[in-house]
């Protein structure tokens, strides 16, 4: 029989992964702190919980998509979190990104109360949550891993263990690294090939079909030139993790030179309003700075 799954954080990604799960034939019991999110899903055949309470005790496994850090320490360890109302033997998993510190923190404290935990953060963003085509990364015991198999196999199609609790944070903070260069990069060249007077479009075609071909170009390219900022990822979450990547590296004495220039870049959008728009906007920045917009010419 298949274990009962309770999903607290019905957000953009949380929406597509307890739907594939309800999909899949597994009872999931969900919680969201907004309303409108949670009736979203139970529309989709999810158990409303109106309470942590109510997700823990009708739930084999709980898994949990946050925002950030706080919120995960909060839902898992606070006042009324799951460590109030876990059985011994519960599995809970946290496929938010957050501090791998805290992701160990949040293990060892639920571990004292016989909770098995993992971390398993994710890439691939909204389409790939929708399309059951995540990458996810996940850190703990081999046995939980293969006992939890079965589930994440309903989410993504890249499932890997990457050590012990905190290590699928640590590939989700190398992932997040590659991606936010990934974005800087595709738009220096779209604001220089544009200032120069070539069509945005015509760069995206070119570098598309070559070396400079990236998951990034394709999905984001072509909305950045209709001018399409809409989430997908929020930009505050790409901060969100970029301050955790600065955060790990000190702590590790690792330089980050060029991650460290994507840090402020990315501060530079939230600090104009932009915190809510897709991170692909880090390129209106770099518009700003060189004084054109990278836009396709039929606009
Ligand atoms: P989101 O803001 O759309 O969803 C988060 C949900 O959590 C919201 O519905 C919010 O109401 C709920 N929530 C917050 N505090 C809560 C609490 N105390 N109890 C219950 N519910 C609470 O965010 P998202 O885009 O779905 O991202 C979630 C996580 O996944 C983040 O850590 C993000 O970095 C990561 N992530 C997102 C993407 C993406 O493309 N959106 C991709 C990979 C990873």
């Amino acid at each position: 029989m298949k274990p009962k799954i309770g999903f607290i954080g019905i957000g953009i990604m949380g929406y597509h992964m307890s739907r594939n799960l309800i999909s899949a034939g597994y009872q999931v019991t969900a919680y969201d702190v907004f309303e409108e999110s949670l009736n979203r899903i139970v529309e989709h055949g999810a158990i409303k919980a109106n309470s942590i309470k109510e997700v823990t005790a009708d739930s084999d496994v709980v898994i949990t998509m946050l925002p950030d850090s706080p919120d995960v320490e909060k839902v898992a360890l606070g006042s009324e979190g799951i460590s109030e109302s876990a059985r011994n033997g519960l599995l809970y998993i946290d496929m938010s990104t957050i501090a791998p510190d805290t992701a160990i923190k949040v293990a060892d404290e639920l571990g004292k109360q016989g909770v098995r935990c993992l971390d398993a953060p994710v890439s691939g963003g909204e389409v790939g949550a929708q399309n059951a085509a995540l990458s996810i990364m996940v850190g703990g015991l081999q046995t939980l891993f293969d006992e939890v198999l079965p589930i994440f196999s309903v989410l993504g199609k890249t499932v890997t263990l990457c050590g012990s609790n905190g290590a699928g944070q640590i590939v989700k903070a190398c992932n997040q690294i590659q991606v936010a260069l990934n974005f800087v990069g595709m738009a220096e060249a779209l604001v220089m090939g544009t200032k120069a007077g070539v069509d945005p479009e015509i760069i995206i075609k070119v570098l598309s079909g070559g070396y400079a071909q990236t998951r990034v170009m394709d999905v984001r390219g072509p909305q950045i030139i209709k001018g399409n900022f809409a989430p997908g990822f929020k930009s505050r979450f790409h901060y969100k993790d970029l301050n955790i990547i600065m955060d790990t590296a000190k702590r590790l004495q690792v330089p980050l030179p060029a991650t460290a220039i994507a840090h402020e870049l990315f501060a530079s959008l939230l600090a104009n309003g932009g915190g809510d728009l897709d991170h692909s906007a880090v390129i209106k920045v770099l518009e700003a700075m060189a004084g054109v917009e990278a836009r396709a010419k039929e606009l």
